[in-house]
């Protein structure tokens, strides 16, 4: 790609504004590896590459969830190391999500035990600032410095927590602890939705503590390089493995894997009757399909439909337009089915999306965003009905 002016040049990585687009820029992560606010560093050929795919990998996963990111395009093929993204002026934070106590908490706080697990998750702020060691800030801080609105630090802190714990979900169906995790924020500085907060920078072996089986020995992240005493040719080469490993398994973590909703009408007369449901489970992007049967005209078709949509499809759940359908429907199969008329249509819709979550991340992380925006709806309707009225004379 003909990149164009670089606007700026961090430990890992290389930003340049993109010909003719200004509010664009090309990421390139570099091939080095710091440490210790860049006392340490080495050069480990092919790093950037794998970087570059770790990041964009887990951004697209959390496009496709829902979260504000500034993640355009790019950066997954292998000889392809640039990352479009939109511009973004970056908050100088960095925030750390904690599921698990380790790190620069354990030493700040010996009573808390390495490996002890945090509910709920702790939210803490790091002021970006190298000669200083990146140190911890309290919120009235970053407000009196000016750095974030409170709003912005609340939104901060849900959507991290969000990200972790989609992340987490993601890693655990790998048999893989998610320990903690570090991301950053900016606020678009063009376009659509201009000034609005999105995950920015990076998110990469760098920026989280990953455990497999839960054990810290086994560690495949950074924390292994922070800890070695002396670097030699074969302790880069097995954090360029460990690097490698990752960015493996991230390589499916943004994959959503067809879930079916079949929608199954008693009667031509029940049909209009599931419509509610359908346009609610249609905000979490589930795919469905609609049958007609008919319990006491054609009982045996009902069980016909049944056994071929089971054999159609891995992912399935029923949703019957009664209950007397829905008894037929759970005696007959081994598939969760939801009877229509016990439920709103919104909160069907949520129980189904949960329901095929449980294997799937993408609709994991588009249930933690509907139930956020949910309790956030609540909040702002508390917030507007005793606000005081415009003016007299300007309403
Ligand atoms: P701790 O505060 O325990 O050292 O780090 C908490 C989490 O934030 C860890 O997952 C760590 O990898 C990440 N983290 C902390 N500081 C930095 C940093 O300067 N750069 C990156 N990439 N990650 C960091």
């Amino acid at each position: 790609m003909n990149k164009g002016l670089e606007v700026a040049r961090g430990k890992t990585k290389v930003l340049y504004e993109k010909p003719g687009e200004p509010d664009t820029l090309v990421v390139t992560a570099l091939d080095n590896i710091t440490a210790g606010d860049g006392a340490r560093r080495d050069e480990l050929p092919g790093k950037g590459r794998i970087a570059a795919k770790t990041t964009a990998r887990v951004f697209r996963l959390l496009n496709l969830c829902g979260l504000p990111t500034h993640y355009l395009s790019g950066g997954e093929d292998d000889d392809d190391n640039e990352m479009l993204v939109r511009r973004a002026n970056m908050i100088p934070i960095e925030v750390v999500v904690r599921g698990v106590a380790a790190g620069s908490l354990v030493k700040r706080k010996p009573g808390i035990a390495k490996g002890a697990i945090l509910v709920p998750r702790m939210v803490e702020f790091f002021l970006k600032d190298d000669a200083n060691h990146d140190p911890l800030i309290e919120i009235d801080d970053i407000v009196h410095r000016g750095l974030a609105t409170p709003q912005e630090l609340g939104m901060m802190s849900e959507i991290a927590r969000i990200t972790f714990e989609i992340l987490a979900h993601a890693w655990r169906s790998r048999e893989t602890l998610l320990v903690d995790l570090k991301i950053e924020f900016g606020r678009l500085s063009g376009g659509e939705g201009r000034g609005n907060l999105v995950i920015a920078d990076v998110i990469d072996n760098d920026s989280w503590r990953v455990w497999p089986q839960g054990r810290e020995e086994l560690m495949l992240d950074k924390q292994m390089y922070r800890d070695l005493e002396t670097v030699t040719p074969d302790d880069l080469a097995r954090v360029h493995a460990n690097y490698e490993t990752v960015a493996d398994l991230v390589g499916s973590f943004p994959a959503l894997r067809s879930g079916m909703v079949a929608y199954v009408a008693d009667g031509a007369q029940s049909v209009a009757l599931l419509d509610p449901v359908i346009a609610q489970t249609n905000v979490f992007g589930l795919q469905s399909l609609r049958r007609v049967v008919s319990t006491h005209l054609v009982p045996a078709y009902v069980l016909q439909a049944v056994q071929q949509l089971d054999a159609t499809f891995a992912r399935l759940v029923y949703v019957a337009s009664g209950p007397h359908l829905a008894a037929m429907l759970s005696a007959a199969t081994p598939t969760p089915v939801f009877d229509a008329t016990e439920f709103d249509a919104s909160e069907l819709a949520l129980v189904v999306a949960k329901t095929l979550a449980m294997d799937d991340t993408v609709m994991f992380g588009r249930v933690l965003l509907v139930q956020a925006n949910a309790r956030s709806a609540v909040l702002g309707a508390d917030a507007q009905i005793n606000a005081p009225g415009p003016p007299v004379g300007l309403a």
